[in-house]
């Protein structure tokens, strides 16, 4: 038991005579006194106070501290379901626990104690770590649990996780990225089961199912390395992708474990953990098949002079509201089908919009008008169009 001086025991007598406090807001108005915890202080002070304490509920908590363990038998019902490894306590409280407690603080001087919340988040916090075995951690932990007094509840929020993977696309027919809900315009509905996002197939749709279910999140969201059309295939080492796990269960998966959906046309080839998604996207490199038709009848000739041109080249992409700049054309090569079809195999800068580069500025393909220059229509003199492409590789720099 702490020992207790008469003037606490005097002071603490002439606050209980008015205000009931519970040991925990008892114990805490007297931080020079040495205990375990406010509780244990608390009981020792009521035992030396020889006048009459006021009965009641505790003035400052309404005794909310008594439940205390029962909010921690309720978190840790709850993190049973999840995968942490360090956490931390948050806690909302009624704005008139700490206004009654300044006051009080204020009527009596009494100084230097520790503030109603930073308790309850520390003793909740002993009690968790006690029967989990994790550690609290202050800076970035997995798991944040809010205990919201005001309302009862209890949020817990995982920290995102990161991914890095690649996929392979074998079927064609249908986007790389999820559509908005129709419905209700990406805010959420029942006809989306509030995901705001359109059940029309997608790879991001195929992947995220993939990474919701490996994880036991609530979504996952995509940062890609470049795209494809919806009738491009995906081929070679797949293409990467980067997404952000959104409240996860589960922090580890079997990263051998693929996703070999014949039916969905996707194919995961790679998953890793990584511990952020880059700032900026990598550079990259793809090696295309494009197929071509000219509005015109074409020669061996003129397709050679194309692939003169534009093997281990420059062009030049000018977006209608951006600053023009340069992208690379290493090897290219290109064969004749017919007088109207070629097929053109090449390989590029990431990020070089692969339709536009074949028909110049005719079409009006991709999100922002923009022209590429030297194009295929531009060197062959005859409008030239591409209707599907096909990834053969992406090469990531510095994977
Ligand atoms: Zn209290
Ligand atoms: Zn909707």
């Amino acid at each position: 038991m702490p020992s207790i001086g008469k003037r606490i025991a005097n002071l603490a007598g002439i606050i209980l005579a008015d205000y009931p406090l519970c040991n925990w807001c008892l114990g805490r108005q007297f931080p020079s006194i040495k205990g375990d915890s406010n509780e244990v202080k608390g009981r020792a002070i009521r035992e030396e106070v020889k006048v009459k304490a006021k009965k009641g509920s505790c003035f400052i908590c309404q005794d909310s501290m008594h439940s205390l363990k029962e909010n921690s038998v309720k978190i840790l019902e709850q993190l049973k379901d999840y995968e942490f490894d360090d956490f931390l306590i948050g806690a909302k409280l009624p704005k008139d626990f700490i206004e009654r407690e300044d006051s009080l603080r204020a009527k009596f001087k009494l100084r230097g104690g520790e503030a109603i919340k930073s308790e309850i988040t520390r003793e909740i916090g002993k009690i968790i770590a006690s029967k989990t075995g994790k550690r609290v951690n202050f800076h970035k932990p997995d798991m944040t649990i809010l205990v919201n007094l005001v309302s009862g509840g209890i949020d817990l929020n995982p920290k995102p996780l990161f991914v890095y993977g690649r996929y392979l696309k074998m079927v064609r027919g249908f986007p790389q990225k999820r559509r908005k809900c129709r419905n209700c315009r990406g805010k959420g509905c029942s006809e989306c089961e509030y995901t705001g996002f359109s059940k029309e197939q997608s790879v991001e749709q195929i992947l995220a199912q993939n990474l919701i279910e490996r994880f036991g999140a609530k979504g996952a969201k995509f940062t890609w390395v470049g795209g494809e059309s919806s009738e491009s295939l995906v081929l070679g080492n797949g293409r990467p992708f980067y997404a952000e796990i959104v409240k996860p269960k589960l922090r580890h998966t079997d990263e051998s474990e693929m996703l070999e959906e014949k039916e969905s046309g996707i194919i995961l080839k790679k998953i890793k953990i990584i511990d952020e998604i880059p700032k900026r996207s990598p550079n990259f490199m793809v090696k295309v098949s494009a197929h071509i038709k000219f509005d015109e009848e074409i020669d061996e000739e003129k397709l050679y002079t194309l692939k003169e041109k534009l093997q281990n080249s420059e062009v030049k992409v000018i977006p209608l509201k951006k600053k023009p700049f340069m992208k690379k054309i290493y090897e290219f090569d290109v064969e004749m089908i017919n007088k109207r079809e070629a097929k053109a195999t090449f390989k590029c800068d990431g990020g070089l919009n692969i339709k536009r580069l074949i028909s110049g500025f005719y079409s009006n393909v991709g999100k922002d008008l923009l022209e590429i220059t030297p194009n295929v229509s531009e060197v062959i003199g005859i409008k030239a169009d591409c209707d599907a492409f096909d990834i053969l590789n992406v090469e990531v720099l510095n994977e």
